[in-house]
């Protein structure tokens, strides 16, 4: 240690120091008491077989130049770990227009679903459309729409700082100061591509975790600027998910410039979360040895043979099982979890007080999208992630479900063809292609009707304001939302002319909408209540405190808006305890 000690400019005793603090001692004083004990076990994230959990040991950089050789042989470390994933990646984007009042307003939206194949170019196949060319279908449409120059480094702009050159040959690295991510300490450097490097670089800043140097936050954009045409800026954060690894998990991008006098004409915001890596390739070989296991009861004392009707409810059953675990294997369903008994819990709140006894129990669950749509398949009541991010309160949740509830009782039952098996074969990406519970007119009209008799039997009758309200903000909105509007396997919030009809009874008996009532808070941003796990695909509620709105800027209803996720070390206190959370809500 001696012979680097004192040899070190500035910025590197700061690093030095952050080391020692790290270390153990390891002449520490002999005791009776055993070593502080790790927190807890700490469940393991993967089931993959065959994960590399292996950790490199970690090392003690005595230069700047050994931290940057250290980041950059983490940076290829990931890119090696994840070379056989093929992860969802989600892209939602509002173009935005001045506006006197709000500052800037959308003005029309876009939304892109596809699937990254992460091996040597990094591929995209889309859920939206059948066409699966690459070079076309580059963020969905995003290059089609303003030109981006994507090349030469593809997709992999959100994903990496630099697929291909992330090395000293390349790029020049300025170390600039410590900062806390969350709870992560992490070291923050300045990266720009060297003269004459070549095109489509990084620049921008980096946060690196200060134990192993894995990049946990990236932020900048690409130069040289080409020609008619532009990158965008992006703000990009991982997640410590798997041991050793930080995961891409949420890019943020922003353009526009609406201060006085700029010239800037183009102007969005746009959200992209990637998730669904540990969906597992072929895993219906894992399933046939699962069943073998646990589903051979012997009922044979007690087995009948089913009535007309009981035989009509297993088939339901059947289907609605059958849908379920496709939409999860496809990467659209969460696995169960708190969420769905929080959704399931205001469910319960309504049968009871409606005195419903149904043969089977209703059950709810999430769907990993944005755009706002809910569906049920036989009494499994689906509602989709944007969807209740946006609902201001549990009042406005019940409105939205009950009208689900409604299809449930009235036994407009839809999905009985997925019975058949072969109906479930098709690719992840074709699901869209495949499913659908869209129902006709005259039962939405009906479901409609029954949802608000249920409603004003339920604990949330004195509430229904919130409900109307949101639909109210929602109706405001729609003319420029269209594509949050647009479901994909149900029915819309619209009569498919921007105009939403959805509950229209709730509308006309609520308060009017009143933007520059800072108190009245019709509908919230999006993400501001799920917050998703982009390994495990497990979702649980958002532990954020209010805040204040201050002005009706603040409100943002429907928008998009940056991230800032709290970063946690896996295994660290605050991760096990999300991770119990998760495991409870999973009982
Ligand atoms: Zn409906």
């Amino acid at each position: 240690m001696k012979l680097w000690g004192w040899m070190l400019a500035v910025p590197l005793l700061l690093l030095v120091n952050i080391a020692a603090q790290q270390t153990p001692d390891p002449v520490q004083p002999t005791s009776a008491q055993p070593a502080a004990t790790q927190p807890a076990t700490v469940q393991p994230v993967s089931t993959t077989p065959g994960l590399a959990l292996a950790q490199t040991a970690p090392k003690t950089p005595v230069s700047i130049d050994q931290v940057v050789d250290q980041i950059i042989e983490r940076e290829h470390a990931l890119i090696t770990f994840l070379k056989n994933r093929t992860p969802l990646v989600e892209t939602y984007l509002q173009n935005l227009t001045p506006d006197v009042k709000l500052g800037a307003a959308p003005k029309e939206d876009h939304y892109f679903l596809g699937r990254l194949d992460m091996a040597e170019t990094i591929d995209r196949r889309d859920y939206l459309t059948k066409q699966t060319s690459f070079q076309k279908n580059l963020m969905g449409g995003v290059t089609k729409l303003f030109r981006i120059q994507y090349q030469p480094m593809g997709f992999s702009w959100m994903v990496f700082a630099d697929r291909q050159n992330f090395d000293r040959g390349h790029y020049d690295f300025h170390y600039t100061h410590r900062e806390f991510l969350g709870e992560v300490r992490c070291l923050v450097f300045d990266v720009q591509p060297k003269k004459g490097a070549g095109k489509g670089m990084f620049e921008g800043r980096i946060w690196v975790d200060d134990q192993d140097y894995n990049i946990v936050r990236l932020n900048g954009t690409y130069v040289p600027r080409p020609k008619n045409a532009f990158f965008f800026h992006m703000d990009s954060w991982r997640l410590n998910l798997v041991p050793g690894y930080w995961v891409p998990a949420y890019i943020y991008s922003e353009e526009g410039d609406f201060s006085y006098g700029s010239h800037d004409k183009l102007a969005f915001k746009a959200q992209s979360r990637i998730w669904g890596y540990d969906l597992i390739k072929n895993t219906r070989e894992d399933e046939l040895t699962q069943l073998k296991v646990d589903a051979v009861k012997d009922e044979s004392a007690v087995a009948q043979d089913a009535s007309p009707l009981e035989a009509q409810r297993q088939w339901q059953q059947q289907a609605e099982d059958n849908v379920v675990e496709r939409l999860q294997e496809a990467g659209l369903l969460a696995p169960p979890g708190e969420v769905d008994k929080i959704l399931q819990t205001v469910i319960t709140n309504m049968e009871i007080t409606n005195n419903i006894d149904l043969p089977r129990p209703v059950r709810a669950r999430g769907m990993l999208t944005s755009p706002l749509e809910t569906f049920s398949v036989g009494n499994t009541i689906v509602i989709s992630r944007g969807l209740v991010d946006t609902l201001p309160d549990e009042a406005s949740l019940a409105a939205i479900l009950s009208h689900e509830l409604a299809h449930i009782v009235l036994g407009h039952n839809l999905g009985s063809k997925y019975a058949f098996n072969d109906r479930m074969l098709f690719s992840d990406e074709s699901t869209y292609q495949n499913l659908g519970f869209r129902h006709n007119p005259e039962e939405e009209t009906a479901a409609d009707a029954k949802a608000i008799e249920l409603l004003k039997n339920s604990p949330y009758a004195q509430k229904l304001g919130s409900g109307g309200l949101y639909l109210k903000q929602l109706s405001a909105r729609a003319p420029v939302l269209a594509a949050l509007l647009t479901p994909h396997l149900g029915n819309g919030f619209t009569d498919g002319k921007g105009q939403v009809n959805r509950l229209a009874a709730l509308m006309t008996s609520a308060p009017t909408l009143e933007d520059s009532k800072l108190d009245q808070i019709a509908a919230l941003p999006l993400g501001g209540r799920i917050k998703l796990d982009p390994w495990g695909d497990h979702v649980e509620m958002v532990k954020a405190a209010p805040v204040a709105i201050t002005s009706v800027r603040d409100k943002m209803p429907f928008e998009v808006t940056p991230f800032f996720p709290r970063l946690t070390r896996l295994g660290s206190a605050a991760a096990v305890a999300d991770a119990t959370s998760a495991q409870n809500g999973a009982k």
